[in-house]
């Protein structure tokens, strides 16, 4: 495996030489921010609101008309938004959660901080999102509540988790960190309809406010935690001190501090309206990567319904079959060498220390996520990424993916 710059070339004369390159680096997942969201950022600085007031609260609005969503809540961090989702959804101490060992380390540590024990559960090899035989076995007398992921920002199986979650009295709080916008099977938005769902506005996300996140569900449970995010207090400084407000609050309940700023809303705002054009350049990166890796034997396309509805959040390409997972390295290694940064989304949880003793990970097994695991590699897929730089990419992928069975 080649991992110098300098790529051999054939030239329009049919003569081989050597074209040493040096071309700008390809970074994995920049924010996709413009002018317009910095001055909108600025504007709110100058407006004196600078935690929460009526930035978030017209972000809150615009953001549950373009998901369909009933009522939202807008927090510092899609993490903040797991971790009311499940106390809105009313999870306990001592209460279980399912979750997919293949996601973002939070998700579990929510569940932890919350006195609740994480249940890790093994993925689908046909959608790399939870497997639904397996939460089923999974469920027992202390189950609360279901996590899905929607990975790289395919929908997971919700019709088929709602009929599980009916028959057992469970909720679901879907980690919709990877859908925004993502649409189920049946055409409406993640963040529609009656479960719980946490959107993130992390950098690097589809849309961002730098750091954020937003609840989504029904009217009362999500107002029931909004004094939650906000040290449990009965009104916010907006309230207490714009025109016509009181000085008076009521501490109800020990809250946590977990509001949105206006500046990260007006940049959000600004993002929502971009929504739409940054989703149409990620499918088209999708469908280009798609057309480049197809025929390459071995190689794993990141699985879809419709590709319309799907995120495209990530590109998790699964490489051809290696389980000590060198080829898959050395595929990062070669990508990195020609200035093209790779990511893996994610290690799975049930092989980090941290969730060892779960003891849904001591009698567990997690073959499809394993072998998954063995194999994926993120490509870059973002708004910005410019033609050259896709072929760029397709270039670099296919001549480092080698398609030929793994050495034994
Ligand atoms: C990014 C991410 C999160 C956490 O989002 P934050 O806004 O950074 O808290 C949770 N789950 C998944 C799957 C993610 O990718």
């Amino acid at each position: 495996m080649t991992t110098e710059i300098e790529e051999l070339r054939m030239p329009e004369n049919g003569k081989r030489e050597e074209v040493r390159e040096t071309p700008a680096p390809i970074p994995f997942a920049p924010p996709s921010v413009g002018e317009e969201e910095i001055e909108a950022l600025v504007a709110a600085v100058r407006s004196g609101w600078l935690s929460r007031g009526p930035q978030v609260a017209e972000f809150e609005e615009e953001f549950a008309r373009a998901v369909d969503a009933p009522a939202a809540l807008a927090v510092n961090s899609c993490t903040s938004a797991l971790h009311l989702g499940l106390i809105a959804a009313g999870v306990q101490p001592g209460d279980e959660v399912i979750l997919s060992t293949v996601t973002f380390c939070s998700a579990a540590n929510v569940v932890l901080q919350l006195g609740a024990t994480p249940v890790l559960v093994d993925i689908s090899p046909g959608t790399l999102n939870l497997d639904v035989e397996r939460v089923k076995a999974a469920i027992g007398p202390k189950t609360a509540a279901i996590m899905p992921v929607h990975l790289a920002g395919l929908a997971s199986d919700t019709a088929e988790l709602d009929r599980l979650a009916e028959a057992h009295e469970l909720a679901v709080v879907e980690d919709a960190a990877h859908a925004l916008p993502t649409r189920y099977p049946d055409g409406v938005p993640v963040g529609s309809g009656g479960r719980f769902a946490a959107f993130s506005f992390y950098a690097t996300k589809n849309l961002t406010t730098g750091e954020g996140g937003m609840l989504t569900g029904p009217v009362d449970a999500v107002e029931r935690v909004r004094s939650l995010s906000l040290h449990g207090m009965s009104r916010d400084s907006w309230s207490r001190y714009g025109s016509g407000g009181s000085w008076h609050y009521t501490v109800g309940c020990p809250g946590f501090k977990y509001n949105m700023t206006d500046p990260a809303a007006a940049m959000g705002r600004v993002q929502l309206t971009k929504l739409e054009s940054m989703h149409r350049r990620r499918r088209e990166v999708a469908a280009r990567y798609d057309a480049a890796f197809r025929e390459i034997p071995g190689v794993v396309l990141p699985p879809r319904l419709d590709p319309e509805h799907h995120g495209w959040h990530l590109y998790p390409l699964q490489l051809p079959e290696d389980p000590s997972g060198r080829r898959r390295n050395d595929f990062i290694e070669g990508m990195k060498a020609r200035g093209i940064s790779c990511s893996v989304h994610f290690i799975p949880l049930h092989t980090q220390p941290a969730y060892a003793w779960l003891p849904s990970v001591e009698s567990g097994a997690f073959p499809a996520a394993e072998a998954y695991y063995s194999r994926c590699v993120s490509l870059p897929i973002h708004p910005f990424l410019t033609e050259a730089e896709v072929l760029r990419i397709v270039d670099a992928a296919t001549t480092l993916i080698d398609p030929s069975p793994a050495p034994a």
